[in-house]
């Protein structure tokens, strides 16, 4: 229980400075540019971060999540490595994170890198074990923390609120709970497309930045 709390809310910290790279030099408030098609690449995963097929699904879904809260919805397509809007990477357990996201800019336009750390064992105990005994359990968490990061990529920022994916776990609770609530409407790997992973504020943000 002690270095995970800490972990997550350092690596959001982090999310949230790196979030508002705009905002530093144009005043504008960090986001993506949907006026062209957003391309992604979903890395292989390296070596020892226990990312599984399921994973890379979950991160599509996700993105695809994100992108049906625009008016019209984000088309999304694969893309090269070098040059993908958002790449989402795969990495080693470390420090108790869950994952960061850096932005970035790639040929002129606004773009970002996720870096996703899959292995549940290295999320203390609580979260450890609740993902050993439940696979749709561990399959949330790493669901939910993609869409988390995707949210920084699309310029979302943490609020306080328990409700909100953009929670930020720096301000402590259950977060057990937090999962429990989006593993509750699951029966199937298959349910996690359909389910709402957001809040009213998560929409309201993201309506905010995509009028
Ligand atoms: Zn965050």
């Amino acid at each position: 229980m002690k270095t995970w709390p800490r972990g997550w809310a350092a690596a959001l910290a982090a999310a949230a400075l790196a979030a508002h790279p705009g905002a530093a030099q144009d005043g504008n408030a960090w986001r993506l540019d949907l006026s062209e098609t957003v391309t992604y690449h979903i890395a292989e995963g390296a070596p020892g971060s226990g990312v599984t097929e399921r994973d890379r699904t979950l991160a599509l879904w996700a993105l695809e999540r994100w992108g049906a809260l625009a008016d019209p919805p984000v088309q999304f397509e694969p893309g090269p490595e070098g040059t993908a809007t958002v790449r989402i990477f795969w990495v080693p357990a470390g420090g108790g994170l869950y994952g960061e996201m850096r932005a970035r800019r790639i040929e002129g336009r606004p773009g970002a890198d996720l870096f996703i750390r899959p292995d549940t064992d290295a999320l203390g105990p609580d979260i450890g074990e609740m993902a050993r005994r439940d696979p749709l359990f561990r399959d949330t968490v790493v669901y939910l923390t993609c869409v988390h990061e995707l949210g920084h990529a699309f310029g979302l920022v943490h609020t306080r609120a328990f409700a909100d994916i953009m929670y930020s776990f720096q301000w402590g609770g259950d977060f057990v709970a937090y999962f429990m609530r989006f593993r509750d409407q699951l029966e199937s790997f298959e349910g996690i497309a359909a389910a709402n992973p957001f809040s009213e504020g998560d929409r309201a943000a993201f309506s905010a930045l995509y009028p």
